[in-house]
């Protein structure tokens, strides 16, 4: 820190001037010290005050002369201890402490008793000056000549130690891989150069930035900064928090060249040995002194060498960084950005979107590669043009893209509009709308390569809904996704395990007792005998479109218990299956059915089909269609869970199908709830005026069961009569139900 103190910015700014220039009196003589101490105390050498350090024997001198190595002047009596004493300090000093600055004058007591030449010269002495000669005023001129040398030779030593840290650090930056470390690495060892602490920054004039238009400052972005710059890394220099600093950085870059100021110093690369505009800006708090100035010099040309070689290794980088179509960055740029704020504490501030063309596959099939090629060109276009330098635009792959960037810049809702306004104008008129995820990196703890994939994961979800979908990773949302792709996949393995039976459940003919059908129910035994319940694995088979292999292995185990049935002598039984929307609305869904009936040796007329009142209704016609061609078979057809989708009565006179199912809720009330608010009574009514038989489902109670039969309502399913078995139990079950035979 001294050395810091030793260089200020005054009369003569460029010439190494310290404070204080210390002065070692080398005197037995206590008289000789204390005139000496007298006649320095005033004094003003080259601006500097001297401190006198006083030693009375050659022993006392040597330990302050290893010990301080900053004294600019030794005043040495020859004789001291002993006749050469005095001589043998200066040895010391030179060959031992190896200290070549200190100056040296020799004061003798007697006039006339020079050294020799060979003394002199060998030892580095400046002068020699008998006590007696030694007036104030020649004390002034002899100091000053000695300082003046000291302050030489210091400068010197301190270019020769600086030129050898440059030789040094030039190995490490040639080292470096990318522009980002190197700069850092640039700062650090400015730094150590020019003794000072590490406070810095570098910026890049952003990639595409055009030069020398009029009033646009140019756009440039802080890669690498120290000390209370930290902060800024990766913000552009608009948006640096210090404007003078900015300020100057900016000039530098737009006057493209190098700045030494009276308390800053910014280093400027041209974009030919940098790859691009760069410039490094160093706080120094005062001017650099000549010596400074010229090692920085020396420096600025190892840099640019280390600039030169990083800017190279970059075009090379670029292909494995750089989407080829688009040239703009690529997944792996993108990967590795996201790896570099994710481990950064700055990552609370920025989002990652996502975004994907909806339609985009489609488009590009109807119109042809050149069109999609022309469609990505102007997304990526937009997006370049809307952000600055300081948020990443890349290509993930077809038409998904990537915006990574601080949260006030990057939102999903400016980029939706950016979008609106652009598929306007399009020439071909094709509008795309685009759907987006968005993600605040804050929140993620995982590497990049699982936040991309999570992101993408959550992307395709809101996908599932349709078009312009717009929605935020939400860790706990993809838990749960997660874990439905688990049991998804242990569903499948359930599958080819044979893990999945179906069991029968009894309906009763309240009137007669007789055993009129079975419903048959999904069962899941995982291996360690617990089961899955239907509610949890069919609706999932569902929306997976599972349910359409999983739908026809059910139906095969229904009618192969159709099947033992008929051969144990319940032909008459009916066996109800439950068959999903997708399974119905498949266009060879009869032919499939027809082919599985003939497999099991099953009558058309032994089978009933459920499906929901919801799907029923949905989609209207076509499901009409497909029940139609089903009675005409002979098949039976419920409608299940009757009464929850409060269908029209017009609708419903126009159902092919004979049976409604009184959804269990209803029959819930059944005692419950006074007799007038009950809707299993409406329920029963509507089945009756549309001509259709009507079930109950869900009957436990021999309240309920009294209650549908009086009202109207002769058949019951439930926990009442029994609950879903295996075929052989509900063979054994049947032998000794008292009306099970008719
Ligand atoms: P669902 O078609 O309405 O089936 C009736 C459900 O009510 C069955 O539940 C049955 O066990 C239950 N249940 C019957 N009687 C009573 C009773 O007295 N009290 C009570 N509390 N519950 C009773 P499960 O077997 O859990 O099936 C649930 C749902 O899973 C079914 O509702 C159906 O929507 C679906 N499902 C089951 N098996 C299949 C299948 O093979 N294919 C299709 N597509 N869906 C199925
Ligand atoms: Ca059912
Ligand atoms: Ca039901």
């Amino acid at each position: 820190m001294d050395d810091q103190l030793a260089f200020r910015a005054d009369d003569q700014p460029n010439s190494a001037s310290p404070a204080v220039w210390r002065v070692l009196a080398v005197d037995d003589d206590v008289d000789f010290q204390r005139a000496t101490a007298f006649a320095l105390g005033e004094l003003d050498v080259l601006g500097g005050r001297i401190e006198l350090l006083q030693a009375f024997s050659c022993r006392e001198a040597a330990l302050l002369l290893a010990r301080e190595r900053d004294i600019a002047l030794v005043l040495l009596d020859v004789v001291l201890e002993t006749e050469d004493a005095g001589l043998r300090l200066i040895k010391a000093l030179r060959e031992v402490i190896g200290n070549s600055e200190t100056r040296v004058v020799l004061l003798t007591g007697e006039p006339g008793r020079a050294p020799a030449y060979e003394v002199m010269r060998d030892y580095d002495i400046n002068d020699y000056w008998s006590k007696s000669e030694l007036s104030a005023e020649r004390l002034l001129t002899v100091l000053t000549a000695a300082v003046r040398g000291y302050a030489q030779l210091k400068a010197v030593a301190s270019a020769r130690r600086g030129l050898q840290m440059i030789v040094e650090s030039s190995n490490a930056l040639f080292c470096s891989k990318n522009t980002r470390e190197l700069s850092s690495k640039i700062l650090s060892e400015i730094a150590v150069l020019l003794n000072l602490q590490a406070e810095g920054i570098v910026c890049v004039r952003a990639e595409g930035a055009e030069e020398g238009e009029e009033g646009v400052a140019p756009r440039a972005r802080i890669i690498s900064a120290s000390g209370r710059f930290v902060r800024n890394v990766d913000a552009s220099l608009d948006s640096l928090d210090s404007p003078e600093v900015a300020a100057v950085l900016r000039r530098s870059l737009q006057e493209q060249q190098t700045l030494c100021l009276s308390d800053c110093t910014v280093l400027f690369f041209p974009r030919f040995q940098a790859g691009a505009d760069y410039a490094c800006y160093v706080a120094t708090e005062r001017a650099l002194n000549d010596t400074e100035q010229e090692l920085l010099k020396v420096f600025s040309a190892s840099i640019s060498r280390g600039l030169y070689n990083v800017a190279l290794f970059s075009r090379l980088e670029e292909m494995a960084y750089q989407d080829d179509l688009l040239k703009i960055p690529n997944r792996n740029a993108l990967i590795r950005m996201l790896d570099m704020i994710l481990k950064d504490e700055s990552k609370a501030e920025r989002v990652l979107v996502l975004i994907d063309i909806d339609n985009f596959s489609g488009a590009n099939t109807a119109f042809g590669t050149g069109y999609g090629d022309f469609i990505l060109g102007l997304v990526a276009k937009k997006l370049r043009d809307a952000f600055d330098g300081n948020v990443l635009i890349a290509r993930v792959r077809d038409d998904l893209f990537a915006i990574l960037g601080p949260q006030t810049q990057v939102s999903a809702a400016a980029i939706v509009a950016l979008f609106r306004r652009h598929t306007r104008s399009y020439e071909l008129g094709q509008v795309h709308s685009l759907s987006s995820v968005t993600m605040h990196l804050g929140d993620f703890t995982g590497s990049a390569g699982v936040a991309l994939q999570d992101a993408l994961l959550t992307l395709k979800q809101a996908k599932r809904a349709g078009h312009d979908q717009h929605t935020v990773y939400d860790p706990r949302l993809l838990g749960a996704h997660a874990e439905a792709y688990r049991m998804l996949l242990a569903l499948r393995d359930a599958v080819e395990a044979g893990h999945i039976s179906v069991q029968l459940q009894p309906q009763i003919d309240l009137q007669t007792r007789r055993v009129t059908g079975v419903e048959a129910l999904a069962r899941w035994r995982k291996a360690d005998g617990s089961m899955v319940p239907p509610l949890s694995f069919i609706p999932l088979a569902e929306a997976t479109g599972y349910i359409l292999p999983l739908g026809d292995l059910l139906m095969r185990l229904a009618l192969q218990a159709a099947k033992e049935l008929a051969d144990a002598g319940y032909g008459d039984i009916r066996v109800a299956v439950n068959v999903s929307a997708p399974q119905l609305l498949q266009h060879d869904f009869i032919e499939r059915f027809v082919a599985h009936l003939r497999a099991a040796g099953v009558r058309p007329q032994q089978v009933e089909v459920e499906i929901t009142e919801s799907v029923a209704m949905r989609t209207f016609d076509t499901v009409c269609e497909k029940l139609r061609a089903l009675r005409e078979m002979g098949v039976n057809v419920a409608i299940d869970d009757f009464g929850t989708g409060f269908s029209s009565l017009s609708y419903l006179r126009l159902l092919p199908a004979d049976r409604l199912k009184i959804d269990r809720s209803f029959v819930l009330e059944i005692g419950q709830v006074s007799d007038d608010k009950m809707i299993a009574e409406a329920v029963i009514q509507i089945a009756a005026r549309v001509g259709m038989q009507v079930i109950a489902e869900g009957v436990e109670t021999r309240q309920q069961a009294d209650w549908i039969l009086e009202h109207g309502c002769r058949e019951a399913q439930g926990y009442l009569f029994a609950k879903a078995m295996s075929c052989s139990d509900l063979l054994g079950w049947l032998d000794s139900w008292p009306g099970a035979r008719a």
